[in-house]
């Protein structure tokens, strides 16, 4: 497994974390701030999980039931959860919601994980606020790069909170003009860049070609109808898994949104 060293730590988030009870924040050899929280009630999953964050120099804190995960997210502040779905006492989908409604940590990144085969679907977890998911199976070095990717989104999405626009793990920097996908380069074209801003400026709402037109070429200019379409098919193919955040709302226009489609 390669070694999976947490991006750069320039944000400085120092992090005090408390030994409380029996919770005992460890960490590996090249300790980071970073502290994960793991909230699965599989006690083998929740070893495993705890060994390699470990190992990759996360702090963990674990806990396996969801109305303990729910405290502990309330009592530690971590920097992001990996929360299991199918929880006793409380399910994931409900520590989600609780946590997004919590002033102090409504932020953190959350990860769910789902088992497949899982009677409640995937979306019922992102509709709740997830960053992404990861279905179980799962390999370690799977796991280990998606929160290397949450990690890279929510630290672009501190630095420039207004110059930056994003939609799931995209970025554009309105600034500098660079569009990056969860860290990479994304080579967009200028036109490409201006409808996908128009998109996540518009928050949701539908854009019309015609609207999606003079945001993208200028007042005046004229295209036809299937040249937006053209683009937006080849700025859905550049967003990757992404692309699926940009639906087509037939006879109307286009929308982004901003809950991740399920896979
Ligand atoms: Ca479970």
């Amino acid at each position: 497994m390669p070694k999976n060293q947490p991006p750069d730590r320039s944000q400085g988030r120092a992090k005090r974390v408390e030994r409380e009870g029996n919770d005992m924040v460890a960490s590996g050899a090249n300790a980071s701030e970073r502290v994960v929280l793991i909230v699965e009630d599989e006690r083998d999953l929740s070893d495993l999980l705890e060994y390699n964050l470990r190992s990759s120099g996360y702090r963990t804190i674990c806990a396996h039931t969801g109305s303990d995960g729910l405290a502990k997210a309330r009592a530690h502040g971590p920097d992001l959860v990996l929360l299991d779905l199918m929880l006793p006492e409380l399910p994931g989908t409900e520590v989600a919601k609780q946590i997004r409604a919590d002033k102090t940590i409504g932020q953190v990144p959350i990860i769910m994980l789902t088992a497949k085969g899982d009677e409640v679907d995937q979306v019922v977890g992102l509709a709740v606020g997830a960053d992404d998911y990861v279905t179980k199976p799962f390999s370690m070095k799977v796991l280990l790069a998606r929160i290397d990717a949450v990690f890279r989104r929510s630290q672009q999405g501190r630095r420039t909170s207004e110059q930056v626009l994003r939609l799931g793990g995209v970025a554009l920097d309105l600034e500098t003009h660079e569009a990056t996908l969860e860290g990479e380069t994304i080579p967009f074209t200028l036109t490409e860049f201006r409808l996908l801003s128009a998109l996540i400026e518009a928050d949701g709402k539908v854009l019309s070609r015609t609207k999606l037109m003079s945001h993208a070429m200028g007042p005046g200019v004229t295209v036809t109808e299937r040249t937006i379409d053209v683009h937006i098919t080849s700025i859905r193919r550049k967003m990757g898994r992404w692309g699926r955040q940009i639906k087509t709302v037939r006879g109307v226009g286009y929308r982004a949104v901003h809950e991740l489609a399920p896979a």
